[in-house]
C-alpha cells in the first residue's frame, strides 16, 4: 500500500513537471480554457504517434531507437486521449515497453485495491493528473460559471467533460479527487447513463446515433475551441432581444454544413417587460468539419451593428482515424 502511494505521487509529480516544461498551463490560460493537448505532447517528446484499429489493446508504448506510441481507432476520442496520456506517462518516465488493454480504464489510480504493477500505477496517476489537473478544473468551472452545487448534477458534469476532453465517468472521479463533489455525489453521478443526460438537452429530438455528444453552448463558449466528433449536436441557448427587433441569425451555421434540427423560443423572464426571450437552436454537424462561424444578433431590416456576436470555433474530426497523427504527418510531409 505504501508502494502504491509512492507510485501515485511519482506519477502525479511527473504530470505536473511536464505541464510546466511544455508550458501547457500558460497556453490554456491565455486561451481562457480548453483541453490539454495530449497528442501534441507525445509528438513534442519525440515519439511517433500512430493510430491503428487495435482490437484487444487500447494502446502501446514502444521505447527504443524508433520511439513510438500506438493508440486504437476503435474507441471514442476521450478514451483515445486517456490512452494517449497513459502511454505518455510511460514515455516521460522512461518505463519498460507496455501493451495496455481496457483494464487501464477500469483501474482507479487513486484506490488502493488491485494488483497492477508499479509502472502501470505510475502511468495511471500520470494520465489522470495530466488530463484534469486542479487548475484546469478551476479554470473551466470559472469560465462557465458552474458552481460546486451545480456539479452535483449530471448535466453539468457532462458539459464539463466535453470541455475537458475526458469521459463522463473520468470527469466524475476527477471532480471527486479535487473535492469539488463528495464521494457520495460521485457514486450517484457515475450511475447515470450519458444517454439520459443527452435526452435532457435534446427535448424529444432523436439523433441518428446516440454515441454523438450534445454540447450546450452559451455566450460563455465565445472563442473556445469545441473539439468533438463528426455527428455531434450543438444546443445553443441564447438570449434574444426580440422585443427590440433583434434576432439571432443562424444562416452562417447552415452555410458551414450544419443541419438545424430544432428552433424554439421561450420567455426568458415572464415577469419583466422588454421582450427578452431565450432562443434555443439545435444544430447537427454532418461531416468531419473544422472551422469557425460568427453568429450575430441583429435587426434583420437594419444595417446597424449587431447587438451581440458569438464566435464558435470547432474541430469535429474526432475520433482520430488510422495512420500517423495528422499534424505530425503534415509536418513530416512539409519537411520532405
Ligand atoms: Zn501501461
Amino acid at each position: 500500500m505504501a508502494d502504491n502511494r509512492a507510485a501515485i505521487l511519482s506519477g502525479a509529480k511527473a504530470a505536473h513537471t511536464l505541464h510546466r516544461d511544455l508550458g501547457i498551463r500558460e497556453q490554456i490560460e491565455r486561451g481562457g480554457g480548453g483541453r490539454v493537448d495530449v497528442f501534441g505532447a507525445i509528438a513534442k517528446l519525440g515519439a511517433t504517434l500512430m493510430f491503428q484499429p487495435l482490437d484487444k489493446l487500447l494502446g502501446a508504448y514502444l521505447p527504443g531507437e524508433e520511439l513510438g506510441v500506438l493508440i486504437t481507432t476503435k474507441r471514442p476520442l476521450p478514451v483515445q486521449r486517456f490512452t494517449g496520456a497513459h502511454e505518455l506517462g510511460h514515455l516521460y518516465m522512461s518505463h519498460q515497453p507496455s501493451l495496455d488493454d481496457a483494464s487501464i480504464l477500469r483501474r482507479s489510480p487513486f484506490s488502493t485495491a488491485g494488483r497492477a504493477d508499479r509502472q502501470e500505477r505510475e502511468a495511471d496517476a500520470f494520465a489522470s493528473i495530466f488530463l484534469s489537473p486542479a487548475w484546469l478544473i478551476a479554470l473551466t468551472l470559472q469560465r462557465h460559471g458552474w458552481s460546486a452545487r451545480q456539479l452535483a448534477e449530471p448535466e453539468f458534469v457532462y458539459q464539463a467533460s466535453l470541455r475537458l476532453g475526458t469521459s463522463y465517468r473520468a470527469t466524475c472521479y476527477a471532480l471527486e479527487r479535487h473535492k469539488v463533489i463528495s464521494s457520495a455525489q460521485c457514486a450517484r453521478l457515475v450511475d447515470v447513463e450519458p444517454k439520459t443526460i443527452k435526452q435532457h438537452f435534446l427535448a424529444g429530438y432523436e439523433p441518428p446515433d446516440w454515441r454523438s455528444d450534445v454540447w450546450l453552448l452559451t455566450q460563455r463558449d465565445e472563442g473556445l475551441l469545441i473539439e468533438g466528433g463528426r455527428n455531434d449536436l450543438f444546443v445553443m441557448k441564447l438570449r434574444e432581444n426580440s422585443g427590440a427587433g433583434y434576432l439571432w441569425n443562424f444562416d452562417q451555421l447552415r452555410d458551414a454544413g450544419f443541419a438545424l434540427v430544432i428552433d424554439d423560443r421561450e420567455d426568458a423572464s415572464p415577469d419583466t417587460i422588454g421582450g427578452v426571450l431565450t432562443r434555443t437552436v439545435t444544430a447537427r454537424s454532418e461531416d468531419r468539419v473544422e472551422g469557425e462561424v460568427t453568429l450575430q444578433e441583429a435587426r434583420p431590416w437594419a444595417a446597424d451593428t449587431p447587438l451581440h456576436q458569438l464566435l464558435l470555433r470547432y474541430d469535429l474530426r474526432g475520433p482520430e482515424s488510422p495512420g500517423m497523427w495528422e499534424p505530425e504527418l503534415k509536418r513530416v510531409l512539409q519537411a520532405a
